[in-house]
């Protein structure tokens, strides 16, 4: 059987792993010992009992792949490295994905440590009379919308709740009616925002933006931009890295110039906005592809490059959740808003998970 190795268990190393493990001997090299589904992390930092719906570990989906626990340093031709040790490979699946804040993504950390670092924040929540969330993408607004319903609920009206964003319009890159929709739900829950404050530094419980303004936070929490998880590429593919540190691929998910090499999700530099929807369609496409290569090296003489799947990026749907129960949909100019959205993001969370028990 030839050796397939997957560095990252996120949504599209999961995808993968379970789709090669019938026909490959396949290792999934990762940091967590777990699948989290991401999307719905929010959620648990109001209710912390959340983190059990939307956590797996690997070996509980795996039937036959190894799982290592790991950090991948180095990725050269042949083999992967960590902790001293080789891996050796025929085919390699990059699915790293990015990092971001504490507490969305936790970085070498097993299940258990997992859900009391977000009982932690709870309890900090819960004591917390000013709240700041820095950053009004998608990530500041679903958070401050499931702080503020969540609060509303458990009648602590005294917490503000406060959005400092760095330009003068948030939810960038979403249509106006989404835009208005998500400012009016988080004005009628109390949440202010302020346009055009970039948070520059803090001196103990105090924020200072650019423009000198102070903001008082006793819990400030970062929704900022995603950084790519490559470094392992460093030494021997440098120049396969873009100025953002992405790792570029060819139209087959393939590292250019090794096509036993597919990059997959937050890693590599396909341009569209980073969702879990991509990283798992694009997973789907690199699994087709490995399946043809091989294909084609038992059966063909043609070029087996001709018979691959392209990956074409497009303009996904999105729901952006506000609290439980309401949420936005949104496809290019199309926008959904209210109840049913809100449900649609609950059932996709249900529906991933499902593959996975
Ligand atoms: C708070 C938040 C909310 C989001 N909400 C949504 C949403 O509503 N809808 C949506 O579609 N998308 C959402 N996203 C984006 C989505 O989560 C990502 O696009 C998606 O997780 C990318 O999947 P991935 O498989 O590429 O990488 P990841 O999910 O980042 O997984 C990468 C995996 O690689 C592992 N890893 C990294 N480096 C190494 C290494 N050197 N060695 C071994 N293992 C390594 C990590 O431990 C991790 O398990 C959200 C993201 C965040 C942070």
């Amino acid at each position: 059987m030839k050796k397939v190795v997957i560095i990252g268990g996120g949504f599209a190393g999961a995808y993968a792993a379970q789709h090669l493990e019938r026909d490959f001997d396949v290792t999934l090299i990762d940091l967590k010992d777990y699948f989290e589904f991401t999307p719905g992390i929010l959620r648990t930092i109001v209710e912390p009992e959340h983190i059990k719906n939307i956590q797996v570990l690997h070996t509980h989906y795996l039937k036959r792949a190894r799982f290592i626990r790991a950090e991948v340093k180095t990725v050269t031709p042949k083999y992967v490295l960590f902790d001293g040790k080789r891996v050796p490979y025929d085919y390699l699946l990059i699915c790293s994905g990015s990092r971001y804040h504490t507490p969305f993504k936790e970085k070498r950390i097993v299940l258990s440590t997992r859900a009391e670092h977000l009982r932690q924040y709870y309890d900090q929540l819960c004591k917390a009379k000013d709240i700041l969330i820095i950053g009004g993408g998608v990530v500041g607004v679903e958070l401050a919308a499931e702080i503020a319903t969540h609060c509303k609920k458990e009648k602590g009206r005294g917490k503000t709740i406060t959005i400092a964003h760095a330009h003068d319009r948030f939810l960038t890159r979403n249509n106006q009616k989404a835009i208005d929709f998500a400012e009016r739900f988080l004005t009628k829950h109390g949440v202010k925002i302020m346009y055009n404050e970039r948070v520059m530094s803090h001196n103990g419980k105090t924020f200072i933006t650019e423009s000198g303004k102070k903001i008082k936070a006793d819990l400030a929490f970062l929704c900022t931009g995603i950084q790519s998880n490559s470094g392992f590429m460093k030494k021997h593919f440098a120049k396969k890295l873009n100025e953002r540190e992405q790792i570029e691929v060819n139209a087959f998910l393939q590292v250019e110039g090794s096509k036993n090499i597919f990059v997959c999700g937050d890693v590599n530099n396909s341009h569209e906005e980073k969702t879990a929807q991509s990283a798992e369609k694009q997973a789907m496409i690199a699994v087709e592809n490995l399946y043809r290569l091989e294909q084609h090296s038992a059966h063909s003489t043609h070029p087996a490059q001709q018979s691959l799947v392209a990956y074409y990026p497009t303009k996904k749907p999105m729901v952006i959740s506000l609290g439980k129960w309401c949420g936005i949909f949104v496809w290019g100019r199309f926008t959904w808003c209210g109840v049913l959205p809100g449900i649609l993001k609950n059932l996709v969370e249900w529906k991933t998970m499902i593959q996975y028990r």
